[in-house]
């Protein structure tokens, strides 16, 4: 039997585009004799578009946004897609979404009162993976090492920017990274190295949140895992990023090409050992299933310090995360399925 899968793509974020990139990648890879897709685009306005099942090759973003859509509907979220899933009588939803309103917890919400089963991680480890702040807390608590950071409200830096900015200077010096809490793809970010740049950074970051974190930059070498898995979660070889700018910004990871990924890292065994371990630690604090992509530092004495973990990494074929699993023997079209089954098992588990 054919499972119907659900694409939710797009989506109500500053990482919108990124979605859409992948929605593409995703539907050419899945096997047509397995799975029957029905894509779902969750415009920037939020408004969700049922469309007909893709029955020809997609061949660019534009086409997958609007050309198949024969019957559209921007009608109520929870109408849209319960309808859908009446209809369609879906098997399981990927939902393919970066960023808030999408990757946070809230669609996965959604789905959870619709009782169907999703790709992914759950309400909890989604939104708590979301928020920098929260996640960091968590690590905290479970002992992983990271970077010094702390955070502020739009208002208390509107009613204090001195204040603020001293807080800064005083705890973490710099060079710093002042951060959106709930984004992605770099999406905001700035590094500054002095007061003038920090100002600049606030009022950057600001405008995507309201509420804002700021980190100790550290020297390091950047070092991805990616994890697979629900209560037993399994960790891939290391892959590095070498961003030839200052960081890994947006332009960096979706426009330049020229960011080079190192796929398998050269790090020494106890380095990945260590890296290993922490990556399992952050799945379990935050109770992750599916997936996650879990980013560290790695300094020149050794010290590693987990950045973040992200609950729906980029996930193109380009992307680190199917990469990382290819390199350890997992194609992405497997990939794909072994996480349609993840899912299902994780569903059938809650039952
Ligand atoms: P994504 O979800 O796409 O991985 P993001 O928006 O969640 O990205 P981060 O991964 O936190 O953002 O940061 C983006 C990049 O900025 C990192 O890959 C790294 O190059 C740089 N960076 C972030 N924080 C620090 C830090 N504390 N010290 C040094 N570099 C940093
Ligand atoms: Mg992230
Ligand atoms: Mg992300
Ligand atoms: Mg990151």
């Amino acid at each position: 039997m054919k499972k119907k899968l659900g694409l939710l793509y797009g989506g109500k974020s500053a990482e919108h585009k990124v979605s859409m990139q992948t929605a593409m990648a995703v539907i050419k890879a899945l096997d047509t004799n397995k799975f029957d897709i029905y894509p779902i685009y969750i415009s920037e306005k939020g408004e969700w578009i049922k469309g007909p099942q893709l029955t020809g090759p997609v061949e660019n973003v534009d086409q997958l946004a609007f050309a198949n859509m024969e019957e559209i509907q921007s009608t109520a979220l929870s109408s849209s897609l319960f309808e859908a899933s009446e209809n369609n009588n879906f098997d399981v939803i990927f939902p393919l979404l970066h960023g808030p309103n999408g990757e946070d917890g809230t669609v996965q919400g959604l789905l959870e009162l619709l009782n169907l089963p999703y790709v992914g991680n759950g309400v909890l480890a989604s939104s708590a993976g979301m928020d920098k702040v929260i996640m960091k807390n968590i690590f905290e608590v479970a002992g992983l090492k990271q970077v010094k950071y702390t955070s502020f409200i739009r208002k208390d830096w509107q009613n204090n920017k001195e204040k603020a900015y001293q807080k800064v200077e005083q705890e973490l010096g710099f060079p710093c990274f002042v951060k959106p809490a709930n984004l992605g793809s770099s999406v905001g970010i700035s590094k500054c190295t002095n007061q003038e740049e920090l100002e600049s950074a606030f009022v950057e970051a600001f405008q995507f949140d309201r509420k804002v974190i700021v980190e100790e930059g550290v020297i390091a070498r950047e070092i991805e895992v990616a994890v697979l898995g629900n209560d037993d979660p399994q960790v891939s070889v290391a892959g590095e990023i070498v961003a030839k700018k200052d960081f890994y910004d947006y332009k960096a990871k979706y426009e330049d090409g020229n960011t080079a990924l190192i796929i398998p890292a050269e790090v020494s065994e106890g380095e990945y050992n260590l890296i290993k371990k922490e990556a399992i630690k952050a799945f379990k604090a935050l109770d992750c299933s599916g997936l996650v992509r879990a980013d560290f530092f790695l300094t020149k004495e050794g010290n590693v310090f987990i950045n973040e973990v992200n609950t729906m990494p980029g996930f193109t074929p380009f992307s680190m995360f199917p990469l990382l699993w290819q390199e350890s023997g997992l194609e992405y079209s497997a990939l794909i399925e072994r996480l349609v089954d993840l899912a299902l098992e994780r569903h059938a588990e809650k039952q």
